[in-house]
């Protein structure tokens, strides 16, 4: 059941109950209130004959006589009947108002009020609804010589309360109505929003053009739980539209990069073909070129994986690291890179402890290394050096190769950039050495910042949480 129906329903039924038990106290209310009025007027009657008998009669001679005068009774109230009966029941006075009419009085009140006890009870006897106060007659010496009844007609007050009962339905149901049909229109109104959001949804989902993500909902009310639920919804649509466009911009490289690679495989199969593999030197030459083409490839798809992890949230085993061990060893391994063309220093290295995952991290400082090699020429320099700082530690990787145009500098961190395309390729880089390096650097909870001056060199500085074990026991 939709929800806007359920909340209307239960709207409703609160709202039921409650005119329901307010109606029930208005009513009884009322009906006590005129019950007590009608009690009121036909007791102060029959307290009235009671005296007028007092008056009328001295207790004395009524003993001794055995009668009593009986008063005449006016009755100025024109709804309240009055009647005497003597001891034997019989009715021996009456208001002028009945007429020959006689109140049909119980015989059980009758007999009560000649013991003494007075009664009020309601009679529907001769078809009329009449209530009743019968109450003895009694002379000041404690004598009772008869009861008195007074009866006042109830049909004033049953039509009041017939009245009153009709025009609480009629105002329950009514009121009842309008607030269904208001529940039903506001949480429809409220909740509008949310079926556009299930619209939308739907429409995403069963669209399947990329412009499908580029929809947003409109919010109206950017404050409301629906209108933060529309912005949540939005925000989502927003990552999800900049993931699918990354998923195509990184098929689109992938293919443009692959696509060179397989063209000088194709053309050095093609000079193969056509008798190179006959000539010793074009053969070596011609393999040597699908070879390095080769290792490019598989190269980029390790890097693509490793790419690929990282977007899918892979978590590093980060495990104490001594930093300066490893930093050695990359320069030993760089040392073997660099061969005679560039020289490789080991500048000043501190000790210092990282939290980290070391197969990463050296592959980090290989790939830093690996470009500064790579983008300097014959005669040049590369400079690797270590730092504690407070909190931090610093790696830096400095050449003195060509540098990097400041319009680059931006962008060399994305995948496939390079600064000079022809270059890279050439010294078989992939343009996600970088990409990998920045990965690696925030998987650590660190950074990489870089300055670079064309024609003069770059220096790429690794920032890494310390680790404290090691510093406050270096300290110490
Ligand atoms: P590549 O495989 O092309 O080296 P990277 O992601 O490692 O890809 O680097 C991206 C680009 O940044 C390179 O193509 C190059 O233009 C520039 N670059 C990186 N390191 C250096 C450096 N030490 N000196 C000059 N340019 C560099």
């Amino acid at each position: 059941m939709p929800i806007r129906i359920r909340l209307t329903l239960w709207y409703t039924a609160l709202l039921a109950a409650i005119l329901f038990i307010l109606s029930l106290s208005v009513y009884s209310f009322l009906y006590r209130a005129l019950l007590q009025e009608i009690d009121n007027t036909i007791h102060s009657h029959a307290d009235g004959v009671v005296a007028l008998f007092n008056e009328e009669n001295d207790p004395l001679t009524v003993l001794i006589s055995g009668r009593a005068r009986i008063p005449a009774i006016d009755v100025f109230a024109t709804q309240v009947y009055v009647q005497i009966r003597g001891r034997d029941g019989r009715v021996v006075q009456r208001s002028a108002n009945l007429g020959e009419f006689t109140l049909p009085g119980s015989e059980e009140a009758f007999r009560a009020s000649l013991a003494g006890r007075p009664m009020t009870y309601e009679t529907r006897e001769g078809g009329r609804h009449i209530r009743i106060y019968s109450a003895p007659i009694r002379l000041s010496s404690g004598q009772i010589i008869g009861v008195v009844e007074v009866g006042q007609s109830m049909e004033g007050l049953d039509a009041t309360l017939r009245t009153l009962r009709l025009s609480l339905l009629i105002g329950s149901i009514a009121g009842l109505l309008l607030a269904a049909l208001g529940g039903a229109f506001l949480a429809r109104t409220a909740l509008r929003p949310v079926d556009e959001i299930t619209r939308t949804a739907r429409q995403i989902a069963a669209g399947h053009g990329p412009e499908e993500l580029g929809r947003r909902l409109q919010i109206r009310q950017p404050n409301d739980e629906v209108g933060r639920l529309a912005s949540t919804f939005n925000e989502m649509l927003e990552r999800l539209e900049h993931l699918f466009q990354m998923q195509q911009r990184l098929v689109a490289d992938v293919s443009h990069e692959l696509r060179t690679p397989l063209t000088t495989l194709r053309g050095n199969l093609d000079l193969l073909r056509r008798g190179a593999i006959d000539d010793p030197q074009m053969r070596e030459e011609a393999l040597a070129a699908m070879e390095a083409e080769v290792n490019r490839m598989s190269r980029m798809l390790s890097d693509l994986l490793l790419l690929a992890q990282a977007d899918a949230g892979v978590q590093l085993q980060l495990k104490p690291v001594e930093l300066d061990t490893l930093l050695l060893e990359v320069y030993r391994q760089a040392l073997v890179m660099a061969g005679d063309r560039v020289k490789v220093h080991l500048g000043h290295e501190d000790q210092a402890l990282v939290m980290g995952d070391a197969d990463r991290l050296r592959q980090l400082l290989l790939n830093l290394v690996d470009n500064a090699i790579k983008y300097t020429p014959p005669g040049g320099e590369v400079t690797l050096s270590l730092a504690r700082e407070p909190g931090w530690v610093r790696v830096t990787v400095a050449d003195t190769g060509i540098g990097i145009a400041p319009e680059d500098l931006p962008h060399i961190f994305e995948r496939f950039y390079r600064a000079d395309k022809a270059r890279s390729r050439a010294m078989g880089g992939t343009g996600l050495g970088l990409s990998i390096v920045q990965w690696i650097a925030q998987a650590h909870g660190g950074q990489i910042t870089v300055e670079s001056r064309p024609g003069e060199g770059s220096k790429f500085t690794l920032w890494l949480p310390a680790h404290s074990t090691r510093s406050s026991s270096t300290a110490s």
